[in-house]
């Protein structure tokens, strides 16, 4: 973390009851520290994060943070640090030669940890427990995407997310990146190539390429990939 969100997490720390955290009295002795990478990080008790309630703490294991603000009332992301309430979300931003930023989020895997990540369990991302939730991610972690892309990106996800949804239960054909828009395009019926859709004989399904969202959206909890771009000078 950095020194902004590790003064914000021992800030948050003193608000703590030894009822909601197990190692409230060893935190007392802080609860961030500096590792031999000079990172700072929360300090460890036997080998996990000290926010950590064990099995048979009377509030339940987990995250001492989450679930605290679970009983006040508060999304988790006020309370907890931010790789941890971000997590499995992970933002890259690319800087262009003009300066413009585009900012892709994804979801973290193995490879964006180097060769460490090999020893990394991603049961977040790489397990089927962790798809089996009913809600799209866009809509489940509204908060953490508004908080990590801004509301208007995040406003304009779900205006196209919600054009793509009424499409697909018309049966409309959708455009993929490799084409060109084709507003309202009929149902692909024709296998001539010569129908209403604009895309020059590339749309699906006729030229057999693959959507990834129309892909996506077959699964329950599927992953989101959303792109926003933001200017130098701050346009969208
Ligand atoms: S989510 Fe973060 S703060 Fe909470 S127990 Fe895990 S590492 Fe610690």
């Amino acid at each position: 973390m950095d020194k902004a969100d590790a003064r914000r997490v021992e800030k948050i720390a003193t608000t703590l009851s030894p009822a909601e955290w197990q190692f409230h009295a060893k935190g007392q002795k802080g609860v961030v520290k500096e590792n031999r990478h000079g990172e700072l990080v929360t300090r460890l008790v036997d080998g996990a994060c000290i926010f950590l309630n064990r099995p048979g703490f009377p509030t339940g294991s987990g995250c001492s943070l989450h679930q605290v603000a679970l009983s006040r009332g508060k999304n988790p992301l006020e309370l907890k640090p931010d790789v941890c309430w971000q997590l499995p979300l992970r933002r890259e931003d690319e800087a262009a030669g003009d300066g413009h930023v585009t900012s892709t989020l994804r979801q973290w895997d193995r490879k964006h940890w180097g060769p460490g990540g090999a020893e990394f369990h991603w049961w977040c991302t790489e397990s089927p427990e962790a798809f089996v939730g009913h809600r799209p991610v866009y809509e489940e972690m509204k908060a953490e995407l508004i908080e990590m892309v801004g509301k208007e990106p995040y406003a304009r996800l779900v205006a196209l997310l919600d054009e793509r949804a009424k499409r697909l239960a018309r049966g409309v054909a959708l455009p993929t990146r490799h084409c060109a828009p084709a507003e309202d395009a009929a149902p692909a019926q024709s296998s001539s190539g010569s129908g209403s859709s604009n895309c020059g004989g590339g749309s699906s399904p006729r030229c057999g390429r693959t959507d990834p969202l129309r892909r996506d959206t077959t699964r329950r909890g599927h992953p989101l990939a959303l792109l926003h771009t933001q200017g130098s000078a701050g346009r969208p």
